[in-house]
């Protein structure tokens, strides 16, 4: 299929640029220390060949205090900016654009000395910032101007200005925060006071040729937030002050609703975008939850936009475009917006990568040269972690058979992707099928591997990716009808009970629980999506915000653990709390500190802290009790001598964990590949 609404050329003022794709701007963790500048040019310089039409960096700080944390990236001085040579260079060399984004955290700064139009503290943040007095205001409005002039000195194309989720312009322009009552505070005009200002300075700073785009929050998603009159106001404003193009900014990073996270459905707030681009004259781009190019052509040519900006889909994949032109979508590795390797590692402050795509910024780590000496290998199990293996040893051009006993690939996939609001993560297993396919890998479905077979055969090495299997705890009554495990739930073996204990609330327990409570009416279209969030992606609500309808079930879901801990402590750091609320808004209840006794036709016997007994009333049982090993093969491969490595949860079930799977496919087949 041929995406030609992405596929066409666009005009953004300084220079034209060959399709409508903008890799938007991504923390890396590499823009801190000019020695990783060498890994960003080549990561940068790959997303250009893979058919990004302009690329924006990680935010880089204007000034001192706008500084992300101690240390983050910022451009300073000359000689700060002579270390970028190298960024926009690298993507130059291959034909492709790039801007600098200039971010100003404002209050979000993670060091004690952040500003802020008021001395408000974020709730996202343990530090209080400073309010500005006038001069100081007019210093940082400098310093935006010095940071674009060395930004073009450095080889840019042009800066996005971050005016919107929440930081620092976003902090003034906002009604919501800035209750000031001088000239940069009180009302509209003298609220977009900095922002037009910032813009001027940048304008005259630089020359004609170097692209000014401007992030301006759409909808802010918070209380009091600023109303559409003044977007379309400032917007205007900005144009008129020298912006070239418009980047959509969807909720400030303290809004209580989700906008980038799996279960945000597809460009759920291209409305507000629409709302813009139909109010201006230069090029809007789209953004939040784009993935594929389906989509992504849809709102090019229905008027959405005039082009669509990905962050991480280009982590994902690093030829999303490339691919995209050639209408071969099935070899897309898709972004699931799972978090959990990107964004949830810059809040851990680990390296960042990608669920899905171990090699994103560890390119070199993994060399993908075909193997000296080919070998057979048999992989044995069909979840995430065989399917990278097996995908990834026959890039390298081994012979790889693969044996999964279900009748379809996928394991803990296949069953995540039935969770609502992890639809996406269907698309993983259409990457890897697709693969599979592609590499000629032997696959037999719902077999077995015997051992000798594999040792007749002429196996020189065995995969052992057999995953895991449902712990079941010892206690009365376990084997009570009404007790199921939640991979027989999850895959429609037995049906829904009513008044359900949930038993186990880590990742699974919550899994199952939102499950439990939307597999009747699923919020995943965005209209239900927005009503259910209270968002009015329109504008008509001061700051897109309106009464949130959430959604009680029918069932009584009580979810169980032992631990004293706040249940779901182990889960993402961006995308805990989104669970934590869709189960409270969702009636589920927690029991905590509890110990079970047993199950009987009365329901679920646990005693409490205090060692009381209770009976939790229900007609059904669902355990999420963690996982064992599954190894039923372990032994006979090593009597029989044969060479294996175990890889995903048949290595270890207690960290289960589909990014560790993934990775070790991959460094399985760098070691056997000498
Ligand atoms: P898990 O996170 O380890 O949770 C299982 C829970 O079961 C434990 O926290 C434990 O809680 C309870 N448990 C363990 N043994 C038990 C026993 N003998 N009797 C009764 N309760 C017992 O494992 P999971 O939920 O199976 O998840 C597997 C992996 O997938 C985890 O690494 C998880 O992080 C990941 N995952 C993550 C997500 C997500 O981030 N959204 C979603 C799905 C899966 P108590 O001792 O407190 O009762
Ligand atoms: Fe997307 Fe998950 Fe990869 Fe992040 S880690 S880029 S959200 S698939």
């Amino acid at each position: 299929m041929a995406y030609t609404h992405l596929f066409s050329d666009i005009d953004l003022g300084p220079f034209s640029i060959n399709n409508r794709l903008i890799m938007g701007s991504m923390h890396t963790g590499l823009e801190e220390s000019p020695k990783h500048f060498s890994r960003l040019a080549a990561f940068f310089r790959q997303r250009a060949e893979g058919g990004a039409g302009l690329i924006i960096t990680g935010g880089v700080s204007p000034s001192e205090a706008g500084r992300a944390m101690p240390g983050g990236a910022a451009l300073l001085t000359q000689e700060d900016a002579q270390t970028h040579e190298v960024i926009p260079q690298a993507v130059h060399e291959v034909g492709g654009r790039i801007c600098l984004q200039l971010l100003h955290t404002g209050r979000y700064g993670f060091h004690p000395n952040v500003i802020s139009a008021t001395d408000a503290q974020a709730p996202i943040s343990p530090f209080k910032p400073k309010a500005l007095s006038d001069e100081e205001i007019e210093a940082e409005i400098q310093s935006f101007a010095n940071a674009a002039r060395l930004a073009e000195a450095a080889g840019y194309d042009g800066v996005e200005i971050m005016g919107s989720e929440g930081y620092f312009l976003n902090q003034f322009t906002s009604p919501a925060l800035n209750d000031r009552n001088d000239q940069w505070g009180g009302s509209a005009d003298n609220r977009q006071r900095i922002a037009l200002r910032v813009t001027e300075a940048v304008k005259a700073a630089v020359s004609e040729k170097f692209l000014i785009i401007y992030r301006i929050s759409l909808l802010d998603l918070v209380p009091e937030g600023t109303p559409w009159v003044e977007v379309e106001q400032l917007a205007h404003r900005l144009i008129a002050a020298g912006v070239h193009v418009l980047n959509s900014g969807i909720g400030w990073h303290e809004s209580r609703v989700p906008t980038i996270a799996s279960m945000v459905p597809g460009a759920a707030f291209r409305a507000a975008t629409a709302r813009l681009r139909d109010a201006v004259d230069v090029p809007v781009a789209v953004t939040n939850r784009i993935n594929m190019p389906d989509q992504a052509d849809a709102l090019i040519a229905d008027g959405t936009a005039d082009l669509v900006t990905m962050a991480r889909p280009w982590l994902a994949d690093a030829a999303w475009g490339r691919k995209a032109e050639a209408g071969a979508s099935d070899d897309i590795n898709t972004c699931i917006g799972c978090n959990q390797a990107c964004l949830d590692h810059v809040f851990e402050g680990k390296p960042v990568s990608c669920l899905v795509n171990p090699y994103a910024l560890h390119e070199d780590k993994f060399p993908r040269h075909r193997a000296n000496q080919t070998q057979y290998v048999a992989v044995i199990g069909g979840g995430v972690g065989g399917l990278s293996a097996a995908v990834e040893l026959a890039e390298r051009g081994h012979h790889v058979a693969l044996y999964e006993q279900q009748s379809r690939l996928g394991g803990q996939f296949l069953l995540a992707a039935r969770v609502p609001g992890k639809e996406d993560y269907a698309h993983t297993l259409r990457y890897f099928e697709h693969r599979l396919a592609e590499l000629d890998v032997r696959v037999h479905l719902n077999t077995r591997a015997e051992v000798d077979d594999l040792v007749q055969a002429g196996v020189d090495q065995v995969v052992l990716a057999s995953g895991v299997t449902a712990r079941v705890p010892e206690l009365p009554g376990i084997d009570h009808a009404m007790v199921v495990r939640y991979d027989q739930l999850l895959r429609g073996d037995v049906a829904p009970g009513q008044r359900i204990a949930v038993m186990g609330a880590g990742g699974i327990g919550f899994d199952v629980s939102e499950f439990l409570l939307h597999v009747d009416a699923p919020v995943q279209e965005t209209e239900a999506f927005l009503s259910h969030w209270g968002i009015d992606a329109t504008g008509e609500a001061p700051g897109g915000l309106t009464r949130p309808k959430g959604q009680h079930a029918d069932r009584e879901i009580t979810l169980c653990q032992r631990s004293t801990t706040k249940p779901g402590k182990k889960l993402g750091k961006t995308t805990g709390w989104i669970h934590r609320l869709q189960l409270r808004n969702g009636g589920v209840q927690h029991l905590t500190g509890i110990s079970y006794s047993h199950v009987d036709d009365q329901g679920l016997w646990y005693d409490d802290a205090n060692g009381e007994r209770h009976c939790l009333s229900v007609d059904q049982v669902v355990l999420c009790t963690g996982q064992e090993s599954e190894l039923s093969l372990a032994d006979e491969l090593a009597q029989a001598g044969l060479p294996v490595t175990r890889i995903g949860g048949a290595d270890k079930a207690a960290e289960l964990d589909a990014k560790r799977a993934i990775r070790q496919g991959v460094e399985l087949a760098v070691a056997l590949s000498h």
